[in-house]
């Protein structure tokens, strides 16, 4: 799938140090998930190339913050440019090495520019802040200023946009930064830095140290414990996530965390069923269902279930199932073997307890995974408190409107939740009631560069996108004028 892209030179498979390709000493494989072929070998560095491309954001650091924010943002469109100038490319290699349908690749490509153009804006408007003075003799503000070195540590699930919502801001805010791409993903990322380098980003600002799974964990280590990185931004799983955390605090360092999710999603007696089928189905299956906004419980009212059930299944059954390259297919393989692994040990374990498979239920072949709904589904089940990260749409039953709100809150996590309703007084107090860091009301959608995306409970920490993305990376520094 490789062979076909119209500028081959994005297809980088060294990491970019100091505004230097390296190749390291050794290479680990990349494959493509629809067909399990090795697409090609990438470099596997390791913990003295993690130091190495710290040292250079360091050095680089007093050039890129003293630069203005028009210039800083000069350069980031630049990059968005390039970007959606190669969207086509880019989304060949992220179908390639992710396996999510092309369309779909695409989309992703867009959205994750939008978030270089949106904080290359952003950058202009990190205002301080002249407080009125209780001491005449006194004049008090505050200013505000990037953080220093940052790093970003990014899944495999969204290669690029995951990596463009958090190095944006932090290069926006004046930020050099070090990321370390999933190790099944890494040649989106790649073919990214290699356009920022043509977008005229200076050597040492933008790094991306690539690694193994083994060497992830040594970079990860690296990066963490460096007392010159000042703030580390992850999105990945809440046991990572843990181990992350503990990592930096030694270092004192700051942290946003965007972790798993496990995603309620609510249809009311009174909803529109065929909107709320609709968005059951781009929130569930968006991904092959590996996303962490997916839905990852459906909810449904005892007056529409029967109806919504049959309503679902029936869509379900039309989707289509294939490699991402191939037109028409709205669902690619799941990433890896034990991706597919925790979908079946998820079914088998819902029908073991008395759950009815509607539609799907089983593996097609290799990492394809029919899309699955299952009804008469009890919150003893596997799939009430673990994030399936697959096809899977479990639909559990509820009477009122306080059973359904508790239900949905029964979860250690709080990313998204989702409901469905036509009154506008419970479209309230269940968008109030709910403990997440985001909800869809009558929708299935709701990511986008212009709004604050983050999680609660243990879902996370920090917000990515909106105004309050580039927060995280700049510090506010309070000046006393004394003396007047
Ligand atoms: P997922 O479940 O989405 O694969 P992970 O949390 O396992 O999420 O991985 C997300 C990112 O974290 C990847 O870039 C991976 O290489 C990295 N990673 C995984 N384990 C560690 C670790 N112990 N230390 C540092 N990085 C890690």
């Amino acid at each position: 799938p490789l062979a076909q892209l119209r500028d081959p030179s994005l297809l980088k498979t060294d990491a970019l140090i100091n505004g230097e390709w390296v190749g390291g000493a050794s290479r680990f494989d990349v494959a493509d998930p629809a067909t399990g072929d090795v697409l090609t070998h990438v470099a596997n560095l390791g913990a003295s190339e993690a130091d190495a491309a710290i040292t250079a954001a360091n050095a680089a650091w007093p050039a890129w913050r003293a630069k203005t924010a028009k210039e800083r943002g000069a350069i980031l469109m630049r990059w968005y440019h390039l970007l959606v100038q190669h969207a086509d490319d880019l989304a060949r290699i992220l179908t390639a090495e992710q396996g999510k349908p092309l369309a779909e690749a695409r989309g992703e490509i867009v959205y994750g520019a939008s978030f270089v153009e949106w904080f290359a804006e952003q950058g202009k408007r990190v205002y301080g802040e002249t407080v009125p003075t209780t001491d005449p003799t006194k004049r008090t503000m505050v200013i505000r200023q990037p953080v220093g070195v940052c790093a970003a540590i990014t899944p495999w699930n969204f290669p690029l946009a995951m990596i463009t919502r958090k190095v944006a801001p932090a290069l926006a805010a004046g930020c050099p930064v070090v990321i370390k791409p999933a190790e099944q993903t890494p040649l989106t990322a790649l073919a990214a830095a290699e356009l920022a380098q043509r977008a005229g980003m200076p050597a040492g600002v933008l790094n991306v140290i690539t690694g193994d799974g083994d060497h992830s964990v040594a970079i990860g280590q690296v990066l963490c414990e460096s007392p010159v990185v000042r703030h580390l931004s992850f999105t990945g799983s809440t046991e990572v996530g843990r181990i992350l955390m503990a990592q930096s605090a030694p270092t004192i360092k700051k942290l946003s965390l965007e972790l798993g999710g496990n995603a309620p999603f609510l249809v009311f007696d009174d909803a529109d069923l065929d909107s709320a089928v609709e968005g059951a189905i781009a929130s569930k299956y968006r991904n092959a269902g590996q996303t962490c906004v997916c839905a990852n419980r459906l909810y449904v009212q005892a007056g529409v279930y029967d109806a919504f059930i049959a309503k679902l299944a029936e869509k379900v059954g039309g989707l289509k199932v294939g490699n991402g390259f191939e037109a028409g297919v709205t669902q690619g393989p799941l990433i890896d073997d034990a991706a597919i692994a925790k979908v079946e040990q998820h079914v088998a374990d819902a029908t073991g307890k008395g759950a009815k498979v509607l539609v799907g239920g089983s593996r097609l072949h290799d990492r394809f995974f029919q899309p699955t709904v299952l009804s008469e589904v009890t919150s003893e089940m596997l799939c009430a408190r673990e994030e399936t990260f697959g096809p899977v749409a479990p639909v559990f039953r509820f009477q009122t409107e306080a059973e359904g709100i508790a239900m949905a809150n029964a979860t250690e996590f709080g990313l998204a939740a989702y409901f469905y309703s036509r009154d506008i007084g419970r479209i309230y107090r269940v968008a109030e009631g709910l403990e997440s860091g985001m909800v869809g009301i009558n929708t299935g959608l709701i990511s986008t560069a212009e709004v604050p995306f983050g999680g609660v409970k243990q879902s996370g920490l920090g917000r990515e996108g909106g105004h309050q993305g580039i927060d995280e990376y700049v510090e506010s520094k309070y000046l006393c004028l004394g003396d007047l």
